[in-house]
């Protein structure tokens, strides 16, 4: 059976981030593929909604194509398989198939209706090198234009707020520097899919303006990214320094996914 990669795409923000954010982080879950064990429940969370939206709007997509999708997982399926592999708990995968319900329900009647793409990584150039991002759902709107749809499992639902972080996150930034190339005028923007994942589901769906100081400078801030990447992929563990901070160690998000490893210096290259 056909289970949908989700995962980060190959030459995109999730390391450009690492790297700028923290250098050791960069260094542990880029270049040794090293992270915190179990998977943290927010990161589990996401992970499993995600796959189960992949899925879903695939099947979708394929029906109105009238291509064949029987080797294609279900969205509960998919979770089953996703929670199987990574090893997340039942009563967590049972509370997101629970938020999956839910979801179907609401948009049952009211979603998005033209499918150009699901979970598919596109390409530009940006500062002179490769730039991916893998774009979880790609649709076209009555008018005939293109907006990239990014699902996010999350455990608040406050619009204005919301709308203002995501704003200035370089990884929607990123698909708005892909949309714009590609599209132009006919590229409407990036919607955010959230949702709510808890006793209560809970879904909103926003369109938030990038802010435009950091769009205008994104090219800089992937160069210098990419920069540091180039410094750090030739280093050896023992000359690789932190960037410990109270804002890099702990986030919004939860503890970095290394900080245990890190500051018990359990790696030892
Ligand atoms: S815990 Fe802090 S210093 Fe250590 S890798 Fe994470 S962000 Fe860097």
């Amino acid at each position: 059976m056909e289970l949908i990669d989700t995962g980060p795409s190959e030459a995109g923000w999730h390391a450009i981030e690492a790297a700028l954010r923290c250098t050791q982080l960069y260094f542990l879950t880029v270049v040794k593929g090293v992270g915190r064990f179990p998977v943290p429940e927010p990161l589990a969370r996401g992970s499993m909604i995600h796959v189960g939206l992949a899925h879903h709007y695939e099947r979708k997509r394929r029906a109105a194509l009238g291509l064949d999708f029987s080797n294609l997982y279900a969205p509960m399926d998919a979770m089953i398989e996703l929670a199987r592999r990574d090893k997340y708990p039942a009563d967590l995968l049972k509370l997101c198939q629970e938020a999956m319900v839910a979801y179907f329900n609401k948009y049952a009647a009211d979603d998005y209706k033209k499918i150009v793409e699901v979970e598919t990584p596109y390409e530009i150039q940006v500062a002179g090198e490769r730039y991916t991002a893998r774009v979880d759902l790609h649709i076209i709107d009555r008018s005939g234009r293109h907006w990239f749809v990014d699902h996010k499992s999350t455990s608040q639902l406050r619009s204005s707020s919301l709308a203002q972080r995501y704003g200035h996150s370089g990884q929607i930034l990123g698909l708005w520097r892909i949309g714009a190339e590609k599209f132009g005028a006919d590229f409407g923007g990036v919607r955010l899919n959230l949702l709510n994942v808890g006793d209560k589901p809970r879904f909103e769906r926003l369109a938030p303006d990038p802010a435009p100081g950091l769009m205008q400078k994104f090219d800089l801030t992937v160069k210098m990214g990419r920069d540091r990447m180039r410094v750090l992929d030739r280093m050896e563990w023992a000359q690789v320094p932190p960037v410990p901070t109270e804002l890099t160690c702990e986030t919004i998000y939860g503890p970095c996914s290394c900080l245990g490893i890190c500051q018990y210096g359990l790696f030892n290259g």
